[in-house]
């Protein structure tokens, strides 16, 4: 209401109170519209009534001031408000607005465009004002302007005194809280979705909150413990002093972080990474403790196993060298305080590499478990079972009382280690070699022990393998002996050191050389001539066999081809082949190409093997050998009895001759039990339609008495020892003739 109605108004009442006036004066003469001014003074001549309007008037002024600084102070408060309000009357034009009304909806208009206009069509914004409220039963709803939220009111005042019916809209800004309400919600999730648990606590550690990771991880729902303290979950793995240094860090940091062990409600023990935090209000008082906690049981069992593999071999599962050294000086320093012997076994499989490289590495694999199986399945659970690496394995034996005692064992071991390994459609025959050391009589300290226990181990290699020896100062210098001839060796193809010396195959009933073995000398410059015997194991531990064997078969063959070129005649060559040869890759393929090169054909070549070479992987063996001999290629076991040939291995496989040993020779006729076996291996001979060589023939009774038994070829010192070419030539045309 402006000044001009309260002025009209303020009329319509004076009138009506000289209306009054007059009633009472009993005159009647004008009716009320015929009043005015001039009509006044006649009529109130002596000015009680203008007395009376003048003072009437004041009061009029007087109100009018005050409702208009009421009205400025109601628009000042209005403005001042935070929010935006809106008076709409029925027809929805805009009688009141403030400032914040009016940055949100009449923006750039000035008051006479918006006053008495209809607040739909000026409304500046496009959310317009209003509508969506006054559409809703509520009355009260959610709005968002200019991408602000806002609450809106809508209040209606009934029509009073023929004023028409408003509506007031307040327009409250709420983004603020929506935004906080958002992030809540947010929190929440986040809370409940975490991988990590968390346990909240009141000031007093009595706990109030938990999420779904915490009973995950625990076990234990918010239901289990609220107003419990987190103790409960105590595993008992930890002392007093533990939980006292955790509080204290607590309270003088307000924090604490460190793994822990806690227990799960089904009683199983859970390893975490907890962090602590306090909680302080304004005065500093606790109000709450928020504990999050990390499952670390999988990163535990990773960090075992990682600790596992650093000290273990991952084939086998035995302890490494690393964790073997480790076992072996504690046990030195446990036996120097208590004056104790300890033994020290050190294994090495006899013909492994061969397996490995001609089988492949899986089935090496396999191997070298069931041997680690098969030790410690010997050993006692005090002994300590370790693979140095490759196929080398050590046992430490404490509280040693003999030496016996670990030359028993060893004895074990080398006995199971014979049995053959059955490995897929292989069955597979290593064997070992085993040297002892014991503290404190062969080192005092570990490294010496295992050296010593190796070089021991060497010995048993050099002497046919397959047991063990036990250390003795003495073996030292044939490590170093051995070390030598390997490094000589190295060089020894190239420097062209090696020749080849020829042994007559004699058959005395056709009066003729029949054949020659091939036998390799090395003139070492700085060792002398060293026997076969000696460096041919040597080469084969170190794979030098494989160039070397390759020579001498390209240089025998040749050998072979010029003499028959020349008219020696001689049925074959005969050429000794060691395991890793005959395993080693393309073994077949390569000699037939030589064969091809030389232009023979393969009858005119003989291999000889050992029985225990045959015996290593027998499948693989025969199939070997089957290829050659489909060539026309000849076979003999060498040595023969001195190996562990079976009868019915000996029916399977492809060969042509058997080479009986010299050691069954030399004794003959005198010694009963070697003449038995000569009988008994030329008669198996016979019955398996094999050709028989006697070895090592050195006098005429020892020919006599194999002529007795039926055999007829011979090989040996008394027909010729071996010799270079030119004097087998010779030897040749002399036993011809
Ligand atoms: P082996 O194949 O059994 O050869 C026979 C060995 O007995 C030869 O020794 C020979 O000299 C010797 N021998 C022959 N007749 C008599 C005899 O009447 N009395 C005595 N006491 N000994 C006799 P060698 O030449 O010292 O060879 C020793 C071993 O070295 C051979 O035994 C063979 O296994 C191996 N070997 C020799 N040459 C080669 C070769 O080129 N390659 C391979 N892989 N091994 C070879
Ligand atoms: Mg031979
Ligand atoms: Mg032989």
């Amino acid at each position: 209401m402006d000044y001009e109605e309260k002025y009209a108004e303020s009329i319509t009442y004076i009138r009506a109170k000289i209306d009054q006036l007059l009633k009472l004066m009993g005159t009647l003469p004008l009716r009320p519209e015929e009043l005015d001014d001039h009509t006044l003074i006649e009529l109130d001549p002596i000015g009680i009534v203008a007395q009376s309007f003048s003072q009437v008037l004041q009061h009029l002024h007087e109100t009018n001031e005050q409702l208009a600084s009421a009205k400025d102070e109601i628009r000042t408060i209005l403005d001042a408000i935070n929010a935006a309000v809106v008076v709409i009357d029925d027809q929805g034009r805009v009688e009141e607005y403030n400032r914040l009304a009016h940055t949100l909806f009449f923006k750039q208009l000035e008051s006479e465009q918006i006053i008495g206009h209809v607040a739909r069509e000026i409304c500046t914004c496009e959310e317009g004002i209003g509508e969506k409220v006054l559409k809703s039963l509520n009355l009260s709803c959610e709005t968002v302007i200019d991408g602000r939220d806002f609450m809106v009111n809508a209040t209606h005042l009934e029509s009073k005194g023929g004023a028409p019916r408003r509506t007031v809209l307040l327009y409250t800004e709420i983004t603020a809280q929506k935004q906080a309400e958002e992030s809540l919600r947010l929190y929440e999730k986040v809370f409940d979705n975490t991988a990590e648990g968390i346990l909240i606590t009141d000031g007093e550690a009595k706990i109030v909150e938990t999420n779904s990771a915490f009973t995950r991880i625990t076990g234990y729902s918010l239901a289990d413990l609220i107003g419990q303290r987190p103790s409960l979950l105590k595993s008992g793995r930890h002392d007093s002093e533990f939980y006292a240094s955790h509080w204290k860090s607590l309270e003088e940091s307000g924090t604490w972080k460190g793994e822990i062990i806690d227990r799960h409600k089904n009683g199983s023990l859970v390893p975490l990474l907890q962090t602590i935090s306090k909680i302080t209000d304004w005065q500093g008082q606790t109000t709450n403790y928020i504990s999050i906690l990390t499952d670390i049981t999988s990163l535990k069992e990773t960090q075992t196993r990682l600790d596992f593999l650093a000290h273990h071999d991952a084939l086998t599962e035995l302890p490494n060298r690393l964790l073997f050294h480790d076992r072996l000086d504690h046990a030195i320093e446990r036996a120097e305080r208590n004056d104790n012997k300890i033994g020290l076994l050190f294994i090495d499989l006899d013909r492994f590499k061969i397996i490995n490289d001609s089988l492949g590495h899986d089935v090496g694999d396999t191997l070298l478990q069931q041997v680690a199986r098969q030790i410690s399945s010997l050993s006692r659970k005090s002994d300590t079972v370790a693979r140095l690496g490759g196929d080398e394995f050590v046992i430490l034996i404490e509280n040693v009382t003999s030496d016996t005692a670990c030359t028993t064992f060893a004895n074990k071991i080398v006995h199971a280690l014979k049995q053959p390994f059955d490995i897929d459609e292989h069955q597979l025959h290593i064997g070992c070699s085993i040297g002892i050391s014991i503290y404190p009589d062969d080192g005092e300290d570990s490294v010496t022990l295992i050296k010593n226990a190796d070089t021991a181990m060497y010995k048993v290699k050099e002497s046919g393998r397959d047991g063990y020896h036990k250390y003795s100062s003495e073996l030292s210098e044939s490590a170093v002996e051995r070390l030598t001839i390997e490094n000589a060796l190295r060089h020894a193809l190239e420097r062209q050191e090696f020749h080849l010396h020829y042994q007559p195959l004699i058959d005395c009933e056709r009066q003729h050389v029949f054949g020659a073995e091939a036998l390799l000398r090395w003139q070492c410059p700085l060792l002398g001539n060293v026997s076969p015997m000696k460096f041919i194991p040597i080469a084969e531990e170190s794979s030098l066999i494989i160039p070397i064997g390759y020579w001498v078969f390209e240089e025998s063959i040749r050998q072979y081809k010029s003499w028959r070129d020349s008219g020696i005649e001689l049925d074959y060559i005969s050429i000794n082949v060691s395991g890793a040869q005959l395993y080693h890759f393309n073994f077949a393929e390569t000699l037939i190409a030589l064969m091809l090169k030389h232009g023979l054909t393969g009858d005119q070549i003989q291999i000889e093997i050992t029985e225990n070479i045959m015996m290593n992987d027998i499948d693989t063996c025969i199939s070997i050998l089957d290829q050659l001999r489909s060539e026309g290629f000849r076979v003999a076991i060498d040595d023969f009895g001195t190996g562990y040939s079976s009868l019915s291995y000996l029916r399977r496989l492809p060969i042509d001759m058997l080479k009986i040993d010299r050691s069954f020779v030399m004794h003959l006729p005198d010694n009963n039990n070697d003449c038995m076996i000569a009988t008994a291996v030329v008669s198996l001979a016979k019955s398996l339609k094999l050709e028989t060589v006697a070895e090592g023939i050195e006098d005429e009774r020892q020919l006599d008495f194999l002529h007795d038994i039926g055999c007829n070829r011979f090989q040996g010192f008394h027909f010729s020892r071996p010799t270079d070419a030119e004097a087998f030539e010779q030897y040749w045309h002399r036993y011809a003739r």
